[in-house]
Parts: C-alpha cells; sequence; structure tokens
C-alpha cells in the first residue's frame, strides 16, 4: 500500500527523529525548517541516529539509511505542502512562532489536513484557534526518542473532531505506536508531573543536597527507572524544558513551577544538554 506524505515542521530533535521513524515505516516525509544550514545538520542527525537506534534495538528499521533518506526531502519553504494529507508540527515551544507557522500553513494545505501538534506543555484548542479549521487539529505528543518510544499522548482540542480522532489513531497504528489520551490542560498529563520532577531535582543539585549523578542514581537504582530525570533533561533539552516550565508557570498562574535558577543559568550558558553536548552531563565526544 502506497503510504500517503507527511510533512514534518521543525528540524530538531523531535522532528529528526519523526522523520526517520516516519521514513522507516515508508512514509515519504517533506522535513521543512529554516535554512539549509539546519537541514543539513538534521541529515547528519538522522544518518548517527539511524546508526544509535540500530545498535540499541536490531533490525527496527527494514532497510537502510540511504533508503530511508530517499523518501526525505529536505525544504525551507512549503514546496509540496499542498499535497500532504498530514502535517506534524515540531518546532520550537514557543506560542507566538507555532501561532505564525499555522496561520501560514492554514494558507497552503488542502482542507481536509490533519494537524498533529508535537507540543510539550502548550494547548492544542490555543494552537488551534490559529487555522481556519480548528477541528482538524489534535495534539500527538510524541516521547523521545521517537523510534524507540512506542506511547504517544493524543491530546483533543476544544474543536477536535471525532473524524480527526480516528483518522490520527489509524495514522499512529501504521506507526506502529500505541497511545494515551489526555485532556487538553497545559503539560497534559505526562509533563505536568515530568517538568515539576525535573525542576525539583534541578533545586537539590543546586541547594547542594545531592549531586547531579547521584541524584538520578537514586532513581534508576533505587526505583528501578531505565533513566534518571535529569539525564531525562538532557535528552529532551533544557531549553525546552524551561521554555516548557515558563508555559506551565504561566498557565497555571502556580509558583510551584517556577524554574530553578541552576536551569536557568545552565540554558544561558548554552549547556543546553546532549544536543549541546553539555547539560546537567557531559556528552563532548560521545
Ligand atoms: P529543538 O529546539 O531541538 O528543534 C526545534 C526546531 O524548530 C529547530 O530546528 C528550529 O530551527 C525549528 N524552527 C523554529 N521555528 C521554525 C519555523 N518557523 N519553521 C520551521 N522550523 C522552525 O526542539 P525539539 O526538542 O525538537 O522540540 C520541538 C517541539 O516538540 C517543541 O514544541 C517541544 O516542546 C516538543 N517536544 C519535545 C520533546 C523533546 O524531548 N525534546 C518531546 C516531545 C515534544
Amino acid at each position: 500500500m502506497t503510504k500517503k506524505t507527511v510533512a514534518v515542521i521543525g528540524a530538531g530533535v523531535m522532528g529528526c527523529d519523526l522523520a526517520l521513524d516516519l521514513s522507516g515505516h515508508g512514509y515519504p516525509v517533506i522535513l521543512k525548517d529554516l535554512t539549509p544550514d539546519i537541514l543539513t545538520r538534521a541529515e547528519k542527525t538522522i544518518r548517527r541516529n539511524y546508526k544509535f537506534f540500530t545498535l540499541m534495538k536490531k533490525g527496527i528499521f527494514s532497510s537502510g539509511v540511504e533508503d530511508l533518506l530517499a523518501r526525505v526531502t529536505f525544504v525551507t519553504d512549503y514546496k509540496g505542502f499542498d499535497r500532504v494529507d498530514m502535517v506534524i508540527e515540531n518546532i520550537t515551544e514557543d506560542l507566538d512562532s507555532k501561532a505564525k507557522v499555522y496561520r501560514e500553513l492554514g494558507a497552503v494545505c488542502r482542507d481536509n489536513v490533519i494537524y498533529g501538534v508535537n507540543t510539550s506543555c502548550l494547548s492544542i484548542t490555543r494552537v488551534a484557534s490559529f487555522l481556519p479549521r480548528p477541528e482538524n487539529v489534535i495534539g500527538l505528543h510524541f516521547l523521545n526518542p521517537v523510534p524507540l518510544k512506542p506511547l504517544v499522548e493524543v491530546i483533543r482540542g476544544w474543536h477536535t473532531s471525532e473524524k480527526t480522532l480516528e483518522e490520527a489513531k489509524t495514522f499512529l497504528k501504521n506507526l506502529g505506536k500505541t497511545w494515551v489520551e489526555a485532556r487538553d490542560f497545559p503539560g497534559f498529563a505526562t509533563n505536568r508531573v515530568l517538568m515539576l520532577t525535573i525542576n525539583e531535582c534541578a533545586w537539590v543539585v543546586q541547594d547542594g543536597v545531592a549531586e547531579a549523578r547521584d541524584v538520578d542514581r537514586i532513581f534508576k537504582e533505587g526505583f528501578g527507572h531505565r533513566m534518571g530525570p535529569l539525564a531525562t533533561a538532557d535528552l529532551i533539552g533544557l531549553d525546552t524544558v524551561l521554555r516548557s516550565l515558563r508555559v506551565l508557570q504561566e498557565s497555571y498562574g502556580d509558583p510551584k513551577y517556577r524554574p530553578c535558577p541552576l536551569l536557568v543559568k545552565l540554558v544561558d550558558a548554552g549547556c543546553l544538554g546532549k544536543k549541546s553536548g553539555r547539560g546537567f552531563f557531559c556528552y563532548e565526544g560521545s
């Protein structure tokens, strides 16, 4: 069966892995970001991650990386968007940037396109308000790293139609994913808890209660988690964690989400986690 083309917007941490997972499942992908340099970097990331995921899980991809990349078209404009059936948007966690992109999408995409919003914390209803057909918008919160994580958090916005929900579920099934449905409240179920946990761990490190390595050991060796919260934060990207906490703080008006100053300092210093080579832990040379 010929798979329909999926447009992926944002070729960062999530966009690259989504493009890889989608092309690995036979979908033609249009991957869009702002500049050719970012796209060149994205292609390198896809190649590197293909190797990494293959090492982690033998047979995860049915064909070689060249075959997969042959299904991915890299663009900085909206070329080809008039024939896609599905858009998955993964740009920076910033409402104004997302608003601009969705207004542009509304002008170039067909009326029946489904929009999957891959946001950590932003309201799906709010994002949908930037499009002429909010009923076609649904939250598809993929987890990181996408090819290794079967679960997706699915969020219906105020206007999301039954048809959009059903089509999104069929799409996820074809991608080998399972899902949990959550209601449209900032951070949904996952990040309302996870971001708070990460932030509190950062306070624990800042206050000198325990070192980052030991905080994560407690969760791994003590609680049986596969990964500690601070390594998870590094994997997500500390800039994305900080943006998410600010969305939660503003949305709920609750000081419990106020970002820990150590987290702010790390982001100011350019220590964004795995993607920059350093965060709570060091990845240089890895
Ligand atoms: P990232 O910073 O790694 O990548 C974002 C990309 O979007 C960058 O390459 C940037 O150049 C691009 N971008 C920004 N504005 C754009 C525009 N107008 N048009 C096209 N591209 C644009 O971020 P990420 O970690 O991939 O996160 C992307 C989204 O996914 C965010 O909303 C985030 O909250 C969400 N998310 C992240 C994770 C995670 O673990 N990192 C998990 C689930 C969801």
